[in-house]
């Protein structure tokens, strides 16, 4: 039995295979490709990496039919990197009131401005004073150490007051956004992912889940540019997409990886030059623009 991580990418398709972390218990689906447990000859042994299911490396057998049959014993604690590690502590904070009282929608606007590097600023109801040191907690551990950014946290009775300071920042307002206009931007990422935190219920258990989808982000957009480094102008989508579901187990639609690049663009400041996306093209030819 070997570790497989770089597996050449195949013709064959992806199976779901159910991983439960044997330290934290988080459960979550991840892609195996066939080809792997097919040419094993007994147990398949793969190294999930941290981040894809939870901060841990898991190391599952996978039988034939693609269930775990057991985790391997992992002898070593993996040296935390202090780097890395959000350091914050959300163990007492409660985000019912913010969930409540706070548009789901500030949060999707939010994240595309961190994806894209713009500096924010949140305006809360005077009301909800109490809740701005939980606010500031959970964002900067949602954050913290994965994408740099700037969110300042002001209730609207002050924010009157000191307008000037924030010439330069996106205002975000419940559904409102003031001092910025998205230009034709499709936000269904940033909603997916705040779709999911509004709809788990315990508080942990939601931050944590978004904190890891955004990390998840960042190692991504690291890997692509990785590939890219090695592979120069004129990548194929197909490379990309392979690479990634084979050594992060995650499928990526072809929306994800727009996304993806897009946040490279704006927020690694790297323009990936991809390969003409033929089939694409010709649709388009055949369509007119409207595709
Ligand atoms: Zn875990």
């Amino acid at each position: 039995m070997s570790i497989k991580t770089d597996i050449k990418p195949g013709i064959m398709g992806y199976k779901d295979v159910k991983i439960v972390c044997p330290i934290c218990k988080t459960i979550e689906t991840i892609q195996i490709p066939e080809i792997v447990v097919k040419e094993s000859s007994s147990l398949t042994t793969i190294q999930v990496p941290r981040y894809r299911v939870c901060e841990h490396v898991i190391i599952p057998f996978i039988d034939k039919n693609f269930n775990v049959r057991g985790y391997q014993k992992v002898d070593y604690v993996i040296i935390s990197d202090k780097h890395n590690e959000p350091r914050i502590s959300i163990d007492n904070i409660s985000l019912f009131s913010i969930k409540i009282n706070i548009d789901y929608l500030l949060f999707v606007h939010l994240l595309y401005a961190i994806f894209h590097r713009y500096r924010v600023l949140i305006l809360i109801d005077d009301k909800l004073y109490h809740k701005k040191q939980d606010l500031n907690i959970f964002l900067n551990y949602i954050f913290n150490n994965i994408f740099e950014s700037e969110i300042s946290i002001e209730l609207k009775g002050v924010f009157k007051k000191k307008k000037d300071d924030y010439k330069e920042f996106i205002i975000l307002d419940g559904k409102k956004v003031r001092n910025f206009k998205f230009a034709n931007y499709d936000f269904s990422f940033e909603e997916s992912l705040i779709k999911e935190f509004y709809s788990e219920l315990e508080d942990k258990k939601s931050i944590i889940n978004l904190g890891n989808r955004i990390r998840e982000v960042n190692i991504l957009c690291q890997k692509i540019l990785k590939i890219y480094q090695q592979e120069g102008e004129g990548l194929r989508r197909s490379i990309i997409i392979n690479h990634i579901e084979n050594t992060h187990f995650v499928r990526i639609s072809k929306n994800y990886l727009n996304f993806l690049i897009e946040v490279i663009k704006e927020y690694f400041n790297v323009e990936i030059v991809l390969a003409k996306d033929l089939l694409g093209d010709k649709l388009c030819e055949m369509w007119g623009n409207h595709l």
